[in-house]
Order: C-alpha cells, then structure tokens, then sequence
C-alpha cells in the first residue's frame, strides 16, 4: 500500500481533479491525501480574519466570492445533476457553517474550524467525483484518526491505533481518501498541522501503516537543485537522504513542509517527489541511502534575525551558553544556526515574537547586537569533513557577498552561511553557477 499526497495546484480545479483521479487509479487500494483547492485556504485565513476583527460582512462578502468560485468548479466537475447537486449541497452546508459564526464570539477554536474547511470540501468533490465515475471510494475523516498529544506534536500511537481500526473495518476499496493538514488536538478540538502541513500528515499516515511509499504530487518534477523562485535553470535532483532532504525543507526549501521528513525516516519509508502535470518525469527518491562525494542542492531561509552576545566574562567560563541557551529555552524560541569565538557567541532565530524580553534578559550578560532582516543559506550534500576542498568551493563562489555567519561540521551534510536578504538571490545564483 502506498500514500499519495496531492497538494493545492494538484486539485486545483475540477479539470486538475480529474486528471488526480486518472493518476490515483492506476494501481488500486492506496491512501490518498489531498490539500485544499489552491488559494482556498489564504481565503479561508482571511474570513477568520474578518471575524476576529468582528467585521462579518468582510466576511460574508469574502465566504461568497469562494462560494462562487466552488460552484463554478462543480459545475464542471460532474456529469449528472444527481452529483451536481450532492456536491453543491455538501458545499453548500460548509459555507452555510462560515456564514454561521457571524452569531458567535470569536476564538481560536473557530480560526481553527474555519481554516480546516478547504480540505473538507476538497475530499468531499473529488470522492463525489469517483462515485460518479463508479469506482469504489471510501472517505475517511482525518479528524477521526489525526490526534495531536499535549506538547502540540502528532500523537503517533494514537494515530496509529486509530487509523488501522478505521481501515480494518472495510478494506474493500478502489482509493481511500483523507484530509491533508487537519487534527483534532489533544483535548479533541479541531486544529492544523501549520500551512504546508498535508505533507505531513502523508508522512505520518505512510509511518503509521509502514506504507510501501509515501508520494508527494505537486507542480514540480522533484526536488530541485536550487530555488526555482530564485534561480533560472535550476534541474531535479534524482536522490536525497533523508537528513539531506530534512535540511533542505527545514532550511527554505517549500516543496517539502519541514517536519514531514521526520516520521518516513524514523519507519524507514522512503518519499518520492513525483509532479503530477508531469506525472512521468522521475522526480526525486528520498531515503536512507547516502550518495558519497556530492553536493546536492542548495535553499534559503528568509526572515531570520541574528543576535550576538559579546562578554568578556564568557573567556574561559563554564556554565555561559547554557545561560544564553536558558533564556531562549523559557521563551521557547528555537535556535537555527551558532557560531562562537572565546569573547561572544552569535545566534540565529526565525520567530521574533518574544525578541523583546529575550534580549533584555541577554544584556544581563553581555552586550548585545542584533541583524534582522537576514537570510540562511543552506548548501546540502557529502559534506563530511574529510572530504577536502567542498567547503572551500563554496565559499569561493560566495566572494563578494558579507557573510555575517558560517557554520559548518554540525552534521555531515551541511554547511550554511548567513547573509542579508538582500544579498539572497545572488548568493543563490553565485552557489548555482559554481557547484552545478
Ligand atoms: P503544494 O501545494 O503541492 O504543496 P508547494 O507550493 O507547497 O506545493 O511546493 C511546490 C513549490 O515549491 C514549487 O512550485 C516551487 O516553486 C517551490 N520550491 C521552492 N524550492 C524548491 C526546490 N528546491 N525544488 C522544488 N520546488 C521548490
Ligand atoms: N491547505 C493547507 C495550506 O494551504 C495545507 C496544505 O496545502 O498543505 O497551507
Ligand atoms: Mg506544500
């Protein structure tokens, strides 16, 4: 059994859905996972967002413009009137619930109700969609089986136990199909697992039932080797490891959500990144087997803040990072990148929301300097230390640029630069030309 994962442009209208279908239907009895129609979820945001500010016909007005745009694609999704009109009800009841809180206070509960809809109804049309069509489709709710624990991660053992009793109790079917990005959270409210967040539940979906392989259809061939955004010609790379693909995501790369690298690792099944308006390009492979001697792609990581601690009561004191580490730590603000010298120690973050208490506690022991506005370069790859002359080739090819930070030998397949954002594209664009 595989997972499928389909994200935002994959279902993006009703012709993108069928061309879904025909691809999910040529192997049966696999999971599918699908994200919301592209721009449903920022419509979504932006309704909450109309009612947090308590203004409801921002909201109405914002519910019925992507009314519109549903009713449109249903009209083209469906053949008969029979799943035309199923459709629009199932639809209709969703917006008829947006409409509904108009009457309620706001609160992080409904954010969270609102946000789940797009891959509601997402599921709903595409499985509306294959009943038509004949085929035997099983629609799973994900907030039946996606648990978060008490610290706010995926409950795996749940999951797990949950997911397996729901499709032991009928097995007999084409496709099954799930939401992407929505939870219940540990008190079962419904929640997300963060924008982006249908990867993972791929990834945690393909480790609860040790899947054959978890596939991640996008609008890309794979994994490229730099940020397409970014760089012209940039090319698929055909495989990555697991830690070289958890780097890459961690560190900008947008095709893969961060944390979705993280359960297919840990059960050992490997991801392929597959586009589905190229459903025959080779995409990228990723798993436990570690290519020697290659450097594989490069990413970038905007809007990160970098803080320097400078103390002369750090020479030769025990005891001083973990001061500076403790600060961040009762913040719960994590550290990206570190680098130190005998006087000081410069850090980066990417969540500045508790900046201001931090760095007043941090001047307690030192004096303070803060870059904002910064960028991490990630260049991904062999870079275990042995390896002579990978470390000066890129940082050759970055002469020109200040480098505010360099951190290499945290891991064997890393090695990051922090620069000023302005500076991002071509640093981006400089690493291309040297290492591709
Ligand atoms: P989905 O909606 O299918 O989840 P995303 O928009 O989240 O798709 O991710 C796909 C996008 O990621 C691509 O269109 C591409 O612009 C962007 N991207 C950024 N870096 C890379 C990279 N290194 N390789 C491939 N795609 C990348
Ligand atoms: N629909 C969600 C989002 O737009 C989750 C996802 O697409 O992965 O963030
Ligand atoms: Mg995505």
């Amino acid at each position: 059994m595989k997972v499928l994962k389909f994200g935002g442009t994959s279902v993006g209208s009703a012709q993108r859905m069928k061309n879904v279908c025909e691809l999910v239907l040529k192997e049966r009895g696999n999971i599918v996972v699908l994200s919301a129609m592209s721009g449903t979820t920022n419509a979504l945001v932006e309704i909450a967002g109309y009612y947090e500010r308590t203004n409801a016909e921002g909201a109405h007005l914002c519910i019925n413009k992507l009314r519109e745009k549903y009713l449109l694609e249903i009209e083209a999704l469906h053949e008969s009137a029979e799943y035309r009109e199923k459709t629009t009800a199932f639809v209709d009841s969703v917006f008829a619930l947006l409409h509904s809180f108009a009457s309620t206070e706001y609160d992080d509960k409904i954010e969270k109700t609102i946000l789940a809809q797009g891959e509601i109804m997402s599921t709903n049309m595409v499985t509306n969609y294959l009943q038509e069509k004949g085929f035997k489709v099983r629609l799973i709710s994900a907030l039946d089986f996606m648990r978060l624990g008490e610290n706010g991660e995926p409950d795996s053992a749940y999951i797990r136990k949950h997911l397996t009793e729901i499709l032991n109790s009928d097995s007999d079917f084409d496709v099954c199909i799930t939401q992407g990005f929505i939870t219940r959270d540990a008190a079962g409210n419904i929640s997300n697992l963060q924008r982006g967040g249908s990867d993972y539940t791929a990834s945690l979906i393909g480790a609860a039932l040790r899947a054959e392989e978890i596939q991640i259809w996008t609008d890309i061939d794979g994994m490229h080797n730099n940020d397409p955004r970014e760089v012209e010609g940039t090319s698929p790379v055909p495989h990555l490891s697991f830690e070289e693909a958890a780097e890459l995501a961690y560190f900008g790369a947008k095709i893969l959500h961060p944390t979705c690298i993280q359960p297919a690792r840990y059960a050992g099944v490997p991801v392929r990144l597959l586009n589905t308006m190229d459903p025959s390009a080779a995409g990228t492979v990723i798993d436990n087997r570690m290519v020697p001697n290659a450097i594989k792609a490069v990413a970038a990581k905007d809007n990160i803040t970098a803080i320097k601690i400078v103390s002369s009561r750090m020479l030769l004191a025990a005891g001083f990072l973990n001061m500076v580490f403790e600060v961040f730590e009762r913040y719960n603000t994590s550290i990206d990148m570190i680098t130190t010298s005998e006087v000081g120690v410069s850090l980066t973050i990417d969540n500045t929301s508790k900046l201001s208490p931090i760095l007043d506690e941090l001047k307690r022991y030192g004096t303070i300097v803060v870059d904002k506005d910064m960028c991490i370069i990630c260049v991904v790859g062999d870079l275990r230390w042995g390896n002579v002359g990978f470390e000066s080739r890129i940082t050759n090819a970055l002469h020109g640029i200040p480098l505010r930070m360099i951190s290499f030998g945290g891991s064997d397949h890393n090695i990051s630069f922090l620069v000023k954002m302005a500076d991002k594209r071509k640093a981006l664009q400089a690493l291309s030309k040297a290492l591709f």
